[in-house]
């Protein structure tokens, strides 16, 4: 039969059905994917590899000859550990599995067997070694290496490499009569940016060109260009795309007189706002008088005032006679929001209610059906407001604070009559650019950067575990000062493996040490009720000492704590410290933020946690997150498909990134329902790929 890019991969020759299940398993379906399942590094074949030349971070291939293969037994885990030992005329290199590779893999090993080693080499308290390479067995004299650059595969049970490279040569060889049906791009998007054609770029990702071996080796080879392009943009196109349905939505449309709203409201607080604070608002509101819904995200360190220019947003669409709805994600911060709002909105004649789900049966229909009369301007609560049986009467804004997961689900439930409320996204972790660009590329950003003034900046300290009875010190200074302190804990409760003190524990422990000082306790197997009843004493300050996990994490306000403990500050991301420690700087008292590390943390960690002392801006600290630990960890980017890149990488890569995004907008301006010819095939992968990206 005829090899296309989407045949079957066991109609390969030499694939059949049992070694296509192989494949399936690892994501190769079709012939199309086995070709562009592409070499996962380089290496440099001109300098000769030996043992002693390794060096930490390079990815090498080099024969050496087996000197051992040992079994180390893990204690009472069961667990094992294997070691081969290689060795050749300059030294000796282990290897380390902490699993077989597959079933006989070191059974096949002898002593003097010469082999081939290839992994990346990677550091053990100074010393090279390997972990998890590939190793096989050779023939001594066989094995000329003629390019002087070597591609390298990510190795998989029961596909030998050499089979791996003659399977794929056979798959492009096949494919060379289909050239121009793989290619998805029109011509004058190729021609336009420079972009390889994508049977070349394919080729030559298998096949690098001679002579640029340090092109390869950094993944910015115009073939690799092109792969990463094509990742970014399938992502960036349905954005761009998704976008323009929103705008095709339609929205009730406020009037700018009622601006007026806003002035009053200035009015009443006894501050201005920053600068980019009424930036921001004026974009909000800007959107808010347009006939199709707001998409925006406001981003800002907490304490810069999101949460003001919300209200103000509201009350500028009460004054429209629309209703607005305020989302947070738990109970105890939609008490804190609805206590604040209520403030502002009853001196201004608004009407604003509380939803959450605790509420009693009563209550809650109470709320509903002002919802549902009108009565009611502003609600706020949890996820309760989008439940069966909350109807609005006129739902005009829709505010999300802190949230992680409010999907296009939700979005639905909340659309009425036709028309779809403008939205409002707050969050607190600042995510870089970049990042947001990609994550979010349907939503407009707004930015607040500047803190408001008379802020005391934040004092940060990096200390070992073993300096804490000093830290506790001056824990108990600040409470005799008439402070109060959060102490943090990663986990609630006792796990058998993980040696970690929980909070319960040492809630308990701190008691015995200082019984002159009110500790409180709050955790996430709390009840909501339970754990506001904590929160409320220590707001009035009956609860000094607040020992907490990271429940607190989002929000909650007391001006009076200046002082935050967060033990085993390894286990958590840069974010999510910078997030923590917005829990105080919140009054005029001088705050300090300690960070404990436990004691068998890295120098690595160590220094990365450092990067908190240095620094107070939100967006540096997730850009150093960024770099550190991947997309992965910011909110929404699980979701949004960000994680799914199989070559492309958004530290690396943002120029391509950015290229992508500009390309994509273009291409929708040109061709908003890509139905020219020319853009068939990308019409056919948009809707192919349309569920797998956005969910
Ligand atoms: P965020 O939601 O970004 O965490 P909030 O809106 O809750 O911030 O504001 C934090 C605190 O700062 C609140 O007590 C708020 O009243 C106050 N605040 C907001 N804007 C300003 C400002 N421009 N000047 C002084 N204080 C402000
Ligand atoms: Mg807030």
């Amino acid at each position: 039969m005829a090899i296309e890019f989407d045949t079957p991969i066991q109609y390969l020759k030499g694939v059949g059905p049992k070694l296509g299940d192989v494949f399936r398993r690892r994501g190769i379906a079709t012939v199309g994917d086995l070709i562009q399942n592409y070499p996962r590094a380089y290496q440099d074949q001109r300098v000769a590899q030996n043992i002693s030349s390794l060096k930490v971070g390079q990815y090498v291939s080099l024969k050496a000859q087996v000197k051992n293969v040992r079994v180390l037994n893990m204690g009472r885990s069961h667990r094992k550990l294997y070691e081969v030992n290689l060795m050749d005329a300059t030294g000796i290199v282990r290897c380390l599995y902490f699993r077989s590779p597959y079933r006989g893999y070191f059974e096949r090993f002898q002593a003097f067997q010469p082999v081939r080693v290839t992994g990346k080499v990677t550091d053990y308290k100074g010393r090279v070694q390997f972990q998890h390479p590939l190793i096989e067995p050779v023939e001594e004299q066989s094995e000329e290496i003629k390019d002087d650059v070597l591609p390298i595969y990510t190795e998989s049970e029961g596909v030998k490499p050499g089979k791996l490279k003659q399977l794929i040569a056979r798959g492009l060889e096949a494919m060379e009569e289909h050239k121009a049906s793989i290619e998805y791009l029109p011509d004058w998007i190729l021609k336009k940016y420079s972009l390889m054609p994508k049977y070349e770029s394919i080729i030559k990702l298998h096949r690098p060109d001679a002579g640029h071996i340090d092109e390869y080796i950094e993944f910015k080879s115009p073939a690799h260009r092109r792969f990463i392009f094509d990742e970014f943009f399938q992502l960036e196109l349905q954005m761009i795309l998704k976008k323009k349905r929103i705008q095709s939505d339609q929205a009730p449309e406020m009037d700018k007189i009622y601006l007026s709203a806003i002035d009053e409201f200035k009015k009443l607080i006894p501050f201005e706002l920053t600068g980019d604070q009424q930036t921001t608002l004026d974009e909000v509101t800007e959107d808010l008088c347009k006939p199709y819904p707001m998409h925006r995200m406001v981003q800002g360190d907490v304490g810069s005032g999101k949460t003001m220019v919300a209200l103000m947003a509201a009350s500028f669409v009460a004054k429209n006679k629309k209703q607005s709805a305020l989302m947070v994600p738990t109970e105890i911060l939609s008490e804190q929001h609805f206590k604040n709002a209520k403030e502002w909105f009853n001196q201004l004649g608004l009407s604003v209610e509380l939803l959450t789900g605790s509420m009693k049966a009563g209550q809650k229909q109470q709320v509903i059906d002002k919802l549902q009369s009108g009565e009611c301007d502003l609600v706020v609560g949890t996820h309760a407001l989008i439940q069966e049986g909350v109807e609005f009467n006129n739902l005009g804004l829709v505010i999300v604070d802190e949230q992680h997961r409010f999907g296009v689900e939700q979005r639905k439930k909340l659309k009425q009559k036709g028309l779809s409320p403008h939205f409002l996204v707050m969050t607190a972790t600042p995510i870089p650019r970049t990042l947001a660009m990609t994550v979010y590329g349907d939503l407009e950003v707004s930015i607040i950067k500047e803190l408001p003034k008379g802020r005391q900046p934040i004092v940060t300290r990096v200390v070992y575990e073993s300096k804490k009875p000093k830290v506790l010190g001056f824990l108990k200074e600040q409470i005799e000062k008439g402070r109060q302190a959060y102490v943090i804990y990663p986990l609630v409760e006792d796990s058998e493996k993980i040696d970690l003190k929980n909070a319960t524990d040492e809630f308990e422990t701190l008691k015995g040490m200082y019984p002159e000082i009110k500790f409180g306790l709050l955790h996430g197997k709390m009840k909501a009720v339970e754990k506001e009843a904590v929160m409320e004493l220590f707001r009035k300050g009956e609860i000094q000492v607040l020992v907490s996990t990271t429940v607190i994490e989002v929000g909650v306000d007391v001006p009076n704590a200046n002082m935050i403990v967060i033990e085993h500050a390894e286990r958590f991301g840069l974010s999510q410290l910078h997030q923590l420690r917005g829990r105080v700087g919140r009054g005029q008292h001088k705050s300090y933020c300690v960070l404990i590390l436990g004691y068998a943390v890295s120098e690595e960690s160590f220094e990365r946690s450092k990067i908190m002392e240095r620094t107070s801006d939100g967006f540096k600290v997730a850009e150093a997150d960024l770099e550190i630990r991947g997309p992965g960890e910011f909110m929404g980017a699980r979701q949004s498909g960000l994680t799914g890149f199989k070559m492309a990488n958004l530290v690396r890569d943002i120029e391509i990134l950015k290229l992508a995004r500009k390309v994509a907008i273009e291409l929708v301006e040109k061709d908003p329902k890509l139905s020219r010819a020319e853009h068939a095939s990308l019409q056919t992968m948009v809707e192919a790929n349309q569920e797998k990206i956005l969910g």
